[in-house]
């Protein structure tokens, strides 16, 4: 199987192999068509599977599609909730490197450090926001961010979010969105515990595991 075959659009190739990155890792191969498709999904994948592909790849070139005007003002058409600034800062790269020959923009939140340059990344406006759930919360409470345009939902590491406790709050993230009807989800764990199955029932609309 090579990137070709899942139906990506030339802009992403090219930027795949500039990554050097040869044929898709099996997560990246399972999940891309379903995901370009429209499909919920729950990936069983840890770090270091290519999961951040897999999901990035096809969101990156379901905004593409919608032709959004690139002089016009953004609005957060993508959300990925990632529960320790580390993986946020990565998962951006990613956006970043995939999204190179695209108009498709991104920006990264994360707590521990002044919310000046991340307000102002907000006001010029984004596509993709990725976030750590306590800063999110606080810059929504602020009124920097609304999440009523998310089409595109990544919980990413939900097992890690459970363990670190963030369950309420991205609850409450959770409810700041469209219905899940009316926005793609994508939920990627390492485990499928009891309470995670339980929160991705509540979350996703008929995913595919
Ligand atoms: P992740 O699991 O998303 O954290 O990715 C782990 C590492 O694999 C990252 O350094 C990626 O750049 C790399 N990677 C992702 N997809 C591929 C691929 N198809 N071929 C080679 N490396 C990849």
């Amino acid at each position: 199987m090579q990137f070709e075959d899942l139906g990506l659009i030339p802009p992403i190739l090219r930027a795949l192999n500039d990554q050097n990155y040869k044929s898709p890792t099996t997560i990246q191969e399972k999940s891309i068509p379903l995901i370009l498709k429209g499909e919920d999904i729950l990936g069983n994948a840890q770090t270091g599977t290519g999961k951040t592909a897999a999901f990035a790849v096809p969101i990156i070139q379901h905004l593409v599609g919608e032709g959004h005007n690139p002089n016009g003002k953004r609005t957060i058409s993508s959300l990925v909730i990632t529960p320790t600034r580390e993986l946020a800062i990565q998962i951006g790269e990613s956006f970043t490197a995939y999204a190179k020959y695209t108009h498709v923009k991104n920006t990264v939140i994360f707590g521990g450090v002044s919310q000046g340059a991340q307000t102002n990344a907000l006001k010029r406006g984004v596509d993709v926001l990725i976030a750590t759930p306590g800063r999110l919360l606080d810059l929504m409470d602020q009124g920097y961010v609304s999440l009523r345009d998310v089409e595109y939902f990544v919980l990413d590491e939900a097992d890690r979010m459970l363990d670190m406790g963030f369950i309420p709050q991205v609850k409450r993230i959770v409810r700041a969105t469209p219905r899940r009807e009316d926005r793609q989800t994508l939920l990627f764990s390492g485990t499928f515990t009891q309470d995670i199955i339980n929160l991705s029932e509540q979350w996703t609309y008929e995913p595919i595991t």
